[in-house]
């Protein structure tokens, strides 16, 4: 995975303040099913963890101050309408210490995994997954642009479909 423009089908969403994220972080998590892993691509403070906090509200998580950043403790997990496993890589040294994390248990597993800074570990995501590059446009303003690998391609369609009606 490298910072090139996406291949095939894919979404550019704006966002014009924190809140906005937030909802758009619920249309998508309200698309999500079992298994799915989405990557989170951005600098720091691109808002990643924001966008997180949506997706996992959006999954049935009800708490939103739960969801903050796993940076210490590199996974946390959240109960919603199903697992929301939300991984924070950036700290990661090696491939082994995802072992250590149960990688495998959870990227493979019947939850929805959130991997922030997902570009630390290419050749280790599976080839279905949901990319999410986010960049800064200004104080408030987000670009999202959201490609789907694999079979994850009428996500995107869906999605587009979802934030346009409740706009
Ligand atoms: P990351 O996890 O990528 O480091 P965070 O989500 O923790 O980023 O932080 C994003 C910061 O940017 C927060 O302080 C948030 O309030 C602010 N912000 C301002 N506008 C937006 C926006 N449109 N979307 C997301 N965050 C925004
Ligand atoms: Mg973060």
């Amino acid at each position: 995975m490298s910072p090139e423009e996406p291949q095939g089908d894919y979404a550019e969403m704006v966002t014009r303040s924190r809140e906005e994220t937030i909802r758009l972080g619920r249309c998508l998590g309200e698309l999500l099913r079992p298994g799915d892993v989405v990557a989170l691509i951005g600098d720091l403070g691109a808002g990643k963890t924001t966008l997180a906090k949506g997706i996992a509200s959006g999954a049935g998580v009800e708490d939103e101050d739960e969801v903050t950043s796993p940076t210490f403790v590199l996974v946390n997990e959240y109960r919603g309408r199903l697992p929301v496993y939300h991984a924070d890589l950036y700290r990661l040294q090696e491939a082994p210490e995802l072992e250590d994390l149960g990688w495998e248990e959870f990227i493979y597993g019947e939850g929805i995994s959130l991997l922030e800074w997902a570009e630390k570990i290419p050749g280790v995501l599976p080839d279905e997954r949901l990319e999410i590059r986010i960049s800064w446009i200004g104080a408030d303003e987000r670009k999202f642009v959201i490609s789907g690998k694999g079979a994850k391609t009428e996500f995107i369609r869906q999605l587009r479909k979802k934030w346009k009606k409740e706009d």
